[in-house]
């Protein structure tokens, strides 16, 4: 029998309910695993730090950088790899040296099944506080190893269509009116930008963007704005310039002035800074009308989904968002970009040197790869 001749007979097999097509593209490990006896395996745990080039220097209302530390992580099991990835933005306060420490505490090799994800990931995360980008970074590479294991993309495990995910932003940070243009160019493939604002120079901005482009725009303060009054005004002007929401508009710690402001304001108002967890969303349903979920603040996909999970209980908006972030990391965050109303999945392309491929835009949406896991590979 020929391996196009088992793989159809196999179909058949296991309920013959796949089509012929869909099992030679997707599912022969899923056939041979079904089939499979227990392996002895261990998980295997390895990590490499390494430092993210950025295109443009990357500022915000508070900070200014060119460069991003990760982590990069390998789970092996019974000769598959799973990926994962920790991101360490200053303002998180995670680094190569906390990363390291969290990372080399673990001991996987206790767990001889990377099904039981659920028990791994509570012990991931009972083992010390905090630490998220840490704990997403072993999330990531055991999703990821599951789905190759399994032999399905994990968009498809979580059940979701990716013809449902939305279009996705391509952020422009605080900048010069030249590089401004330079960006705007830069972020043709994408129909909708995200404006990083917070400064003096506010109108300015926007309007340099609107006299290159009518795409529609999101806007991120990062906690800039300290008056609720403005912040309001803003809210109206930004409206009338084809805005269609505003991101932490000011800092965490005002949430009276953020909830009036959520309150009155025409655009639905997003909390970033202010929402890093489950608990914390909890804390801000009535301050924020919508949240901005990202896998380094909450500790991986299997966070990130209890989070949607919350946030749709509450009647939130949802979006997912990325930091400076390898594909790896970024095309993980996708899988769950069915579930969301704004992607802000532009993390990689900030980057000039990163190590692997997977999501691509396409017509102004992320086409999540088909490949099991995850979805990719190292370049
Ligand atoms: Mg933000």
């Amino acid at each position: 029998m020929n391996k196009r001749e088992f793989i159809k007979y196999s179909s058949y097999l296991i309920g013959g309910t796949f089509l012929e097509g869909q099992v030679a593209a997707a599912t022969p490990v899923f056939i041979e695993k079904r089939g499979r006896k227990k392996s002895k395996s261990k998980l295997e745990l390895r990590f490499t730090p390494f430092t993210l080039q950025l295109k443009h220097a990357f500022t915000l209302s508070t900070s200014s950088r060119t460069t991003t530390p990760v982590m990069l992580t390998e789970i092996e099991y019974d000769g598959i790899t799973g990926y994962g990835e920790a991101s360490m933005p200053p303002y998180l306060g995670e680094s190569h040296e906390s990363v390291t420490k969290f990372l080399s505490l673990l001991n996987l090799s206790q767990f001889t099944d990377p099904f039981l994800l659920v028990d791994i990931l509570q012990y991931v995360d009972g083992l010390m506080p905090g630490n998220y980008a840490a704990k997403a970074s072993v999330d990531i590479a055991l999703h990821d190893l599951i789905g190759k294991l399994v032999g399905e993309p994990f968009y498809r495990l979580f059940g979701l269509n990716p013809a449902m995910a939305p279009l996705t932003s391509f952020t422009i940070g605080l900048d010069t009116p030249e590089i401004i243009r330079q960006k705007v160019a830069e972020a043709e493939p994408y129909k909708v930008l995200k404006v990083k604002l917070g400064r003096d120079n506010d109108r300015e901005m926007v309007e340099v963007i609107r006299s290159l482009t009518g795409k529609p725009l999101c806007v991120d303060a990062n906690q800039g704005w300290k008056d609720r009054s403005y912040a309001l005004d803003m809210a109206g002007w930004l409206k009338e310039k084809g805005v269609i929401f505003l991101e932490q508009p000011m800092p965490k710690e005002m949430r009276d002035d953020i909830a009036w402001l959520t309150q009155q304001s025409p655009l639905p108002v997003v909390g970033d800074e202010a929402i890093q967890n489950v608990a914390d969303l909890i804390d801000n349903r009535d301050v924020y009308s919508g949240i901005n979920i990202k896998l380094m603040k909450c500790g991986g996909l299997n966070a990130a989904m209890k989070m949607i999970n919350v946030a749709r209980a509450f009647g939130m908006k949802v979006m997912i968002g990325c930091m400076t972030e390898t594909s790896c990391a970024v095309t993980a965050a996708a899988q769950l970009s069915p579930l969301v109303d704004w992607c802000d999945l532009d993390g990689n392309l900030l980057i000039s040197n990163d190590p692997f491929e997977g999501l691509k835009i396409i017509d102004g949406k992320v086409s999540i790869p088909e490949k099991p896991g995850i979805g990719v590979t190292k370049k």
